[in-house]
């Protein structure tokens, strides 16, 4: 079996767990003196530690290795992704976590339906991120930041755009050694205006094929070209 994954604030000689984590690996997983925890904190950093002790909701683990786990992409891969309606975007963040994007951006457009996120939807944003990075074996756990309306998208080095009729294919133009920003619309699309933004901030209009995807299936086809599509 598999040896459960564990994020942890840093990884020291000793490690103390509490709150969510530790619950989660002592009332879900378990976990008793002496098992071994893959831990992982966060940031890129991978070992394995023994449960020393495991009382009253503490669990005290011993580093014993640590290691570079090299599951990441390589480069930072960020989504700009529209707000969707519903519970969509947990979908989206769970996958996009999967498929090693470093940072999701929830962005407000012309044809958003949802034009903000509550603070305990976005918190539970970043818990799916947790779960998805642990299960999937990543190191790094991607942050998921506040909305901002499209405008403030910054300029990007080298960015695409998700937009139907487009005719350019990523694997034409794609420099898998440069930090990639993505972005992908609404249910109602980008407008034409936001497309030609996007562009003038560095994102090329992309095809993901002849079919129209639902907003939350872009983001993940278009992420799904950079890193899966690459071996990456
Ligand atoms: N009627 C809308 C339009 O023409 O843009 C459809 C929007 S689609 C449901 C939501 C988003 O997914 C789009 O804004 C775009 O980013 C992306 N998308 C969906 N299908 C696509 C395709 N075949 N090529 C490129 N982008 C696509």
């Amino acid at each position: 079996m598999r040896p459960h994954r564990a994020l942890v604030p840093r990884l020291s000689p000793e490690i103390e767990l509490r709150g969510r984590e530790a619950h989660h690996l002592l009332e879900v997983l378990r976990a008793r003196a002496g098992d071994l925890v893959t831990v992982f904190d966060g940031k890129g950093l991978e070992g394995r530690a023994v449960v020393e002790s495991a009382e009253a909701g503490i669990l005290r683990l011993r580093l014993e290795q640590t290691w570079e786990a090299g599951r990441e992409v390589g480069v930072p891969v960020e989504l700009y992704v529209a707000l969707l309606k519903g519970d969509a975007l947990a979908d989206v963040v769970r996958a996009a976590t999967e498929l090693g994007v470093t940072r999701v951006v929830p962005i407000v457009t012309v044809h958003c339906v949802a034009k903000e996120i509550g603070a305990n939807k976005l918190e539970r944003l970043r818990r799916v991120a947790v779960e998805a990075a642990k299960q999937s074996g990543r190191t790094v756990v991607p942050a998921v930041a506040d909305p901002i309306p499209l405008k403030q998208v910054p300029e990007v080095e080298q960015g695409f755009v998700a937009h139907v009729g487009a005719e350019l294919r990523v694997r034409d133009v794609l420099e898998t050694d440069k930090p990639l920003s993505l972005a992908t619309g609404p249910e109602g699309g980008f407008s034409p205006q936001e497309v030609e933004f996007l562009t003038g901030r560095g994102f090329r209009p992309v095809t993901l094929g002849r079919r129209i995807l639902r907003a939350e299936t872009a983001p993940l086809a278009l992420l799904a070209l950079v890193t899966a599509g690459e071996g990456l």
